[in-house]
């Protein structure tokens, strides 16, 4: 007979069994055979753009695998065309990956431009093998012979020139003989193959560019099918973890590390790549977003780029949380934005201060409170986590207050300011609303009420009871700030694209609130702080607008949720 306790126990074991991934299962395996003595996974980002949520998946994915299995990850820049790279976009990514996982040791990092001789190696001895040629079709009667999905490939007039022919050749293609574009090197498979990729594809061509890493020493690039398994192999890759798309290009990186010969070659397995819903996270979209000036930068709080979600007031441990909950897996499909924004505030909920901001002030005026009197009064920092302790929250006749949390007219089941109704101010008295003034256009501009001293909040006061608790800040001494809030930036009604490919915007993306008011201890925030401002949300400082004199603070999620944990 089991206790409880045990069963409980082995409940745990089998659940912890169940839920581990198709990736999990495979290293265990290969484990359990004893075909590795340590896993090694990469990331490798091709510098061409900032790192988006996306990568984010990819890099905690491969380097959760390394941790759980005391195996080693590498960040690799996969820097092997130098048409569309740029060294700013190698440090924002380094800068961004550090950011995800901590931190980065100078020996995990590895730039594939320090390949290039190995891999130039490597096509000679494929060379050697009969196993490579060089071809002096265009790129269009390449694609021309390559055949179609129904029909096969044609061999090209080049693919029987003898070895010595084509070492030759390709030694002067090297030193930079031949015209860009004239010549190529190819692996010789199989142009009949169902598969596309293994039909002959081209694994150098000639292109005069400089690197940013070698500069003008190679006038010859290998292209990304050929580089990538070689890449892998050198660095001891067990695991070469990518999405999807490449599941078709695997019988080709398989081909490459087989021929060349690798003592241990990696294993390419394909995931899933994570997508959003409403959210656009291609690469190529976020820079036409930056590039047509839509948006304040590769760092503008609306997009999902690594650098964006952190100016945004995402945590690093909050995008983690994300990626354990939507999981790794073989079929495509949306996580919930939702859920994101679930787990910030998960994640801030214990770990943030909860102060009072009004965003759109009314003033509400004490008339029996003394003036020119100021009192300060002691208010948890967070009411769930009393270990991060009290402040003293200023106090005086005049306050203010949201402007929808007064109405003339309420309607029923309202229970904040009215005429007539009282409420408690938030960590102070109870109010009761006497009088009102408004402008010429019937605006409410200014409530009066008066306090009760009997009821300050603390006092053990047992008196009356009120239904509505509002939120306010001192007048006198509030500091009027810049609020921003945001919406996706895509329309969630009307889809991510028009009918001409366009992206279509959501014009109330980004919403700038001028009459906002902060309580004053959060004058002495620094960018990159976070906060929750009670009853409105988690806020952040700016870290590119912000300044002492014009603090701006970034909504990070509301306190309203639609996500809910299964
Ligand atoms: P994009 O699809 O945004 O253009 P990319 O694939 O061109 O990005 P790379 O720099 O080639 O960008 O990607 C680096 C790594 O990140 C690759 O292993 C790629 O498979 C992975 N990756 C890219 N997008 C996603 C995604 N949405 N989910 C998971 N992994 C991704
Ligand atoms: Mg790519």
């Amino acid at each position: 007979m089991s206790s409880p306790n045990n069963e409980n126990e082995i409940d745990t074991e089998k659940k912890e069994k169940v839920s581990r991934n198709f990736i999990q299962n495979i290293i265990d395996k290969d484990l359990e055979e004893g075909k590795y003595d340590q896993i090694v996974t990469r990331f490798p980002p091709e510098p061409n753009g900032y790192l988006h949520i996306g990568h984010a998946k990819s890099i905690l994915l491969n380097s959760g695998l390394a941790d759980e299995y005391h195996g080693v990850f590498h960040l690799r820049f996969d820097d092997t065309n130098p048409m569309k790279e740029k060294t700013e976009f190698v440090h924002s990514i380094m800068e961004d990956v550090k950011w995800i996982c901590g931190d980065l040791d100078s020996e995990q990092i590895y730039y594939a431009s320090d390949y290039f001789d190995s891999m130039y190696e490597c096509a000679v001895k494929l060379i050697k093998k009969g196993k490579a040629y060089v071809c002096d079709l265009s790129a269009e009667q390449i694609r021309e012979y390559r055949g179609t999905l129904t029909e096969p490939g044609r061999n090209s007039p080049y693919r029987e020139r003898s070895i010595e022919e084509n070492l030759d050749l390709f030694e002067r293609m090297r030193a930079g003989e031949f015209e860009d574009g004239s010549k190529v090197l190819r692996a010789k498979i199989d142009m009949a193959s169902p598969n596309i990729n293994m039909r002959d594809p081209v694994i150098y061509r000639v292109a005069r560019i400089n690197h940013h890493n070698t500069g003008d020493k190679w006038c010859i690039y290998p292209m990304y099918d050929f580089a990538h398994p070689i890449e892998d192999a050198i660095e001891g890759v067990t695991h070469s973890i990518c999405t999807l798309e490449f599941e078709d290009h695997r019988p080709l990186y398989d081909w490459v590390v087989n021929e060349v010969e690798f003592e241990h070659p990696p294993k390419q397995i394909e995931f899933a790549k994570l997508y959003l819903t409403n959210v656009v996270t291609g690469k190529r979209y976020i820079k036409k977003l930056v590039e047509d000036g839509l948006v304040d930068g590769w760092d503008d709080p609306r997009l999902v780029t690594i650098a964006a979600l952190k100016r945004r007031g995402f945590t690093p441990e909050s995008i983690r949380m994300f990626m354990d909950l939507s999981g790794v897996s073989k079929a495509n499909s949306s996580s919930d934005y939702a859920m994101l924004e679930y787990c910030i505030r998960e994640d801030l909920k214990m770990k943030r201060p909860r102060m009072m901001a009004v965003l759109d002030a009314i003033k509400l005026v004490i008339t029996n409170y003394p003036e020119n009197e100021i009192e300060y009064l002691d208010v948890p920092n967070n009411q769930e986590n009393a270990e991060m302790g009290t402040r003293k929250v200023p106090f005086g006749r005049v306050l203010y207050i949201e402007r929808d949390d007064f109405m003339i007219e309420p309607p029923k089941k309202y229970f904040r300011l009215y005429p007539g109704n009282e409420v408690r101010l938030m960590n102070a008295y109870f109010v009761t609303c006497t009088d009102y003034i408004t402008d010429e256009n019937g605006n409410v501009t200014e409530v009066h009420c008066t306090y009760d001293p009997e009821t300050k909040s603390g006092s053990g006061f047992e008196g009356r009871k009120v239904k509505g608790t509002i939120h306010w800040v001192c007048a006198e001494t509030a500091e009027k700030v810049e609020v921003r809030l945001y919406e996706n930036i895509v329309d969630e009604e009307k889809g991510v694209y028009n009918e001409d490919g366009t992206i279509n915007l959501n014009p109330n993306s980004l919403k700038v609130l001028e009459n906002a008011y902060v309580e004053s201890a959060l004058a002495e925030a620094e960018p990159m702080d976070s906060f929750q401002f009670v009853r409105q949300g988690y806020f952040i400082v700016d870290s590119k607008d912000s300044t002492k004199e014009h603090m701006v603070f970034n909504r990070i999620v509301s306190m309203k949720s639609s996500y809910r944990v299964k």
